[in-house]
């Protein structure tokens, strides 16, 4: 059932403006933004997805991936039809942005909690096409769900400051995608100007909310040593040396069937310069059993997560998020969702 949108500006003859994401469209009575799941009707914005889910699946937070939120808990993950970017490597296409038609089952925000309630998942996630796009029915749910069950996004981070504002009271952690250089948002993402993208993670990073930071790895893409330096500095300066990052795999998809997946070797490297540089929580993504799939604490660098692919085989944390073996506190949270049985004590 469409709702009425959260941020949106009243134009000249029925126009409207959008206000959920830096493309801020201007869009004329009848027709919809870039992300096609918001529509102009009469000279107000509708969003066309709100409770229609096109995913309900139970996840480990691990897949999300967040590393430091709720280690071994599951999360009802959810998603709408849509997109406001265009990635050309989209692993997600079908659901994103090539689709004809608004589908999805009939999934009102006290169904979704209902249904996290009925898998015994400790949370939702809002994934797999951008929460931004269906943010009115992410906001619901949450607030719903909210303090009964934590509430994570994953994102591409293209929110304006309205947005954030919207989402934040309710919202524990997020993992955005850093995909690349400004060029490389122009060319496989139809991004004009990243700069919002840093600005939303900033203002996200300013909050209590736990922020996770993926890069995929393009092959002669975006993996020049000098890209992945820049990237590291900026979140290191920006965000802080403990934001945990996650360099991942790319598997050929969509856009980019004529690409090899990233070699090992590539992504090593990538680890390597942001711990040289000084990050402290650096992953290794879609390369199951590898050593940088777990969690070493930053000051003994005993283990402190131990992960195989997306499964947590010990937590060495005592409460209150420290190391269990030295006592550093640890830019880890969501303590109260952390299964018990995996509790050093
Ligand atoms: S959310 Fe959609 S309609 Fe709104 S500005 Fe972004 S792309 Fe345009």
């Amino acid at each position: 059932m469409p709702v009425e949108t959260a941020i949106y500006t009243k134009m000249e003859n029925e126009a409207v403006r959008c206000g959920v994401c830096p493309r801020r469209c201007m869009i004329e009575e009848g027709n919809r933004g870039f992300c096609n799941v918001r529509e102009n009707k009469e000279g107000k914005l509708f969003s066309l997805v709100y409770g229609k889910a096109v995913s309900s699946t139970v996840d480990p937070i691990e897949k999300k991936p967040l590393f430091h939120f709720a280690p071994g808990s599951r999360a009802l993950s959810i998603a709408t039809v849509g997109c406001n970017l265009r990635c050309d490597f989209c692993q997600n296409f079908r659901i994103s942005q090539d689709w004809k038609e608004i589908r999805g089952e009939e999934l009102p925000p006290e169904k979704v909690v209902e249904e996290a309630e009925r898998y015994s998942c400790e949370g939702i996630a809002y994934t797999y096409t951008e929460p931004t796009v269906f943010l009115e029915y992410a906001r619901d749910t949450m607030r719903k769900a909210s303090p009964f069950h934590y509430n994570v996004f994953v994102s591409n981070g293209y929110m304006t400051e309205e947005s954030v504002k919207e989402i934040a009271p309710h919202l524990d952690a997020i993992n955005v995608d850093l995909k690349g250089g400004e060029k490389f948002y122009e060319e496989h993402c139809a991004v004009p100007d990243m700069e919002p993208i840093k600005e939303a993670m900033k203002a996200i990073n300013e909050r209590d909310i736990l922020l996770e930071v993926t890069n995929l790895i393009i092959p002669g893409e975006n993996d020049s040593e000098e890209e992945i330096k820049e990237r590291v500095d900026w979140i290191k300066e920006n965000l802080g040396r403990d934001t945990p990052v996650h360099f991942s795999r790319f598997r050929p998809d969509f856009r980019m069937r004529d690409k090899k997946p990233t070699p090992l070797e590539t992504l090593e490297k990538a680890i390597n310069i942001a711990k040289n540089r000084g990050l402290y929580h650096v992953y290794c993504g879609n390369v199951p059993g590898h050593r940088s799939e777990s969690t070493y604490c930053p000051r003994c660098s005993e283990l402190v997560v131990k992960r195989e692919g997306f499964s947590v085989k010990k937590l060495n944390l005592r409460k209150g998020m420290r190391c269990g073996s030295c006592g550093k506190e640890l830019n880890i949270r969501g303590e109260d969702w952390i299964p018990d049985k995996l509790f050093k004590g």
